[in-house]
């Protein structure tokens, strides 16, 4: 790592993410209630849960989308309760989020979907800006062909890997997925779990994902949390996990396990 990578910030923290006693609710709907979770520095970890258990939201509230009510919510060591707007702006740089339904932006093209945050959060050239996004894509395993078309001409397999090539545009240090392979068939989910371990092996991220994918979940992840009745459940390996007696686990590995 080169002197102009490794800042003061990156060094300060332990836990890319720290949640603590952390309260949710929405009218009279209680999302969390007295929330703790620790996602350590590096880690590949996944977040689980029934529908409408908090996921989505806990990720909101991990990028500045949503605030709880109430308890504490670090990112890379900065308390998001006290963020200024340069804090707040220099955090979104550090992360990269693929949002669950892509959020690419239908008028541009695949590159310059990719270039966007480039354009907005560096002084690089036309010509350096396409070229990380050429290789953006590459990693994201997109063939260079897909680069001028527009989101609307993709298959949901290409969609979501141009989501992930725009997410890893500035190099996140934690990088957030949401549910990456819902709604794919298995053939274009099929090696996202190399691709996403080879990701991580080349850059060392934190990797903060949602997902029912149990082929991602034994294959790629180093811990998983489980979460209900507006709590971490648990959190463990998916071997430690697999043996846990508690009855909302038991349900989510009996059935997706079969
Ligand atoms: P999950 O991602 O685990 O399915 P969500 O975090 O999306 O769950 O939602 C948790 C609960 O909070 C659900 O009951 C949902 O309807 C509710 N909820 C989420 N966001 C909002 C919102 N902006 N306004 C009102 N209710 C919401
Ligand atoms: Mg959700």
């Amino acid at each position: 790592m080169t002197d102009t990578q490794s800042t003061p910030q990156a060094a300060s923290y332990d836990y890319a993410i720290e949640m603590q006693q952390v309260c949710t609710r929405f009218g009279d709907k209680v999302v969390h209630e007295g929330l703790d979770l620790q996602i350590r520095r590096g880690e590949i970890f996944a977040i689980v849960g029934g529908s409408g258990s908090g996921k989505s939201t806990l990720l909101r509230e991990m990028i500045l989308l949503h605030t709880p009510d109430s308890g504490t919510v670090k990112v890379l060591g900065c308390d998001l309760a006290g963020v200024s707007d340069e804090q707040a702006s220099s955090l979104r740089q550090r992360c990269g989020v693929m949002f669950q339904k892509g959020g690419l932006f239908g008028t541009l093209t695949v590159t310059e979907n990719i270039g966007l945050p480039l354009r907005e959060h560096s002084e690089l050239d036309d010509a350096s800006i396409n070229d990380i996004a050429a290789w953006k894509l590459s990693l994201s395993g997109l063939e260079p062909e897909s680069a001028s078309l527009y989101p609307a001409e993709l298959s949901g397999g290409m969609l979501k890997r141009a989501a992930l090539a725009r997410a890893l545009a500035l190099d996140p240090e934690l990088l957030f997925l949401d549910e990456p392979t819902a709604g794919l068939d298995p053939a274009s989910a099929g090696g996202l779990d190399t691709l996403l371990r080879d990701l991580h092996a080349l850059y060392q991220p934190t990797i903060v994902m949602i997902t029912h994918d149990l082929d991602l979940l034994w294959q790629v992840t180093h811990r998983v949390a489980v979460l209900g009745e507006g709590k971490v459940l648990a959190v463990g390996t998916m071997e430690e996990l697999a043996k846990l007696e508690h009855p909302i686990i038991r349900d989510y590995f009996d059935g997706a396990r079969g």
